[in-house]
């Protein structure tokens, strides 16, 4: 079935015979009660049978995996704590001291420090490229070469990277392909389909979609591979809780209808930014003019819903911005139904100086928008008043 039937009916096992709820049970839970010591001895030896110890596996996080599964369609899914949790759970699950890694320059920065860490403290050798050069990976790949790392849309460039051609270089190499979908989200992308082994995601964004959720996961090809990443997952205790998986769940049934929305506004909000003598420069993926456009077109159903772009003023410019919205919020998340907008320069990316920006594509004046619901026009209209003062 279409993604679109697949969010809204999301998994929802029969608890008995009967009449039963339609929303997924909240079962709100630590621990499950047995009847006989055998039986629960069994159920501790079956990852996949009856619900033990949350840690391990909750109805309602089973629920949100098999959903999660069904979206990207992938065999096997694990729902974590937050995208880190996510994140954190495959790589340390995947790699050890002396491998290899490629990764793309890009990644966002919670990732980046996660596989400095790597680098630093426990001998894994990371490498970095960029997302759109094929002969790039094939010349560094080597011997030790474990993971290749890519982020569908990077953050807040828009720079969409090649998934097909790396994907199936790294498949050659016996590299194993993983995939940050965040910003797309299975309805504009499905990392799967394209050769992706793994795809990882902050749920806090648009699947959640509301703001009111943290939760992460991630959604494997091969079952044996989900297996060797949950079980590290459940050490390092990055597994979700089910009140998140409940909510994430919730929001999941509106995630097609939302990343419409997402994409139509941010569309608008993109051209009429382009248009506007106050801004330099404009990056939106499905924009002709974004380097991007060919694979972005290629790889992607829609543009998604996150706009950058630069204030012709500079620094003080993007900083007078975000402090002059209204209806949007000045606030560091993204991929919820309100808009939200940031300045890089002076938050996520405060400790980078100026060349260092520019490598990393981020100009001093650039404002970061994740584009909300709301009516096209209220939200411009918001925008132009916030353009007019800076
Ligand atoms: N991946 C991407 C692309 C993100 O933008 C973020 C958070 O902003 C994360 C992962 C981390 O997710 P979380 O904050 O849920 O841990």
């Amino acid at each position: 079935m279409d993604v679109r039937t697949r969010a809204v009916h999301v998994v929802n096992e029969p608890l008995g015979e009967g009449s039963r709820p339609l929303s997924v049970p909240l079962v709100q839970s630590s621990a499950f009660a047995f009847d006989s010591a055998d039986e629960l001895a069994r159920a501790m030896a079956d990852p996949d049978g009856e619900a033990v110890y949350s840690r391990r596996g909750n109805p309602t996080v089973r629920a949100l995996e098999r959903t999660l599964a069904g979206l990207e369609g992938g065999a096997a899914a694990m729902s974590t704590a937050s995208g880190m949790g996510a994140i954190s759970g495959v790589l340390f699950a995947l790699l050890k001291p002396g491998d290899h890694v490629l990764a793309q320059r890009c990644l966002y920065g919670g990732t980046y420090s996660v596989l400095a860490d790597l680098a630093g403290r426990f001998g894994v050798e990371v490498q970095y490229l960029g997302g759109d050069d094929v002969g790039e990976f094939e010349r560094a790949v080597r011997g030790t070469t474990r993971l290749l790392l890519l982020e569908t849309i990077a953050n807040p460039t828009g720079e969409v990277a090649d998934l097909p051609g790396l994907l199936a270089a790294a498949r050659r190499s016996g590299v194993v392909g993983v995939v940050d979908n965040s910003l797309a989200s299975p309805v504009l992308c499905r990392p799967l389909e394209l050769g992706a082994d793994i795809v990882v995601h902050s749920t806090t964004k648009y699947l959640g979609g509301h703001s009111d959720v943290l939760g992460g996961a991630a959604v494997f090809a091969d079952p044996a591979l989900h297996r060797r990443v949950w079980t590290r997952a459940v050490e390092l205790g990055a597994t979700a809780d089910p009140f998140a998986a409940w909510l994430t769940l919730r929001g999941i049934q509106t995630l097609p209808l939302r990343m419409a929305q997402h994409c139509l506004n941010a569309e608008a909000v993109a051209r009429r930014l382009a248009a506007h003598p106050a801004v330099a420069a404009v990056h939106w993926p499905w924009l002709e003019s974004h380097p991007s456009y060919g694979l972005a077109r290629k790889v992607l159903s829609g543009g998604g819903g996150m706009v950058s772009f630069e204030l012709a003023g500079g620094r003080a410019a993007g900083r007078a911005f975000v402090e002059r919205v209204r209806l949007a919020r000045l606030a560091l998340s993204l991929g919820g139904v309100e808009t939200l907008v940031t300045h890089p320069a002076s938050t996520s990316h405060r400790e980078l100086d100026g060349p260092a920006l520019a490598a990393a594509g981020i100009g001093a004046g650039m404002v970061r928008m994740s584009v909300g619901i709301e009516y096209i026009e209220d939200l411009w209209a918001d925008i132009s008043q916030a353009l007019d003062g800076s």
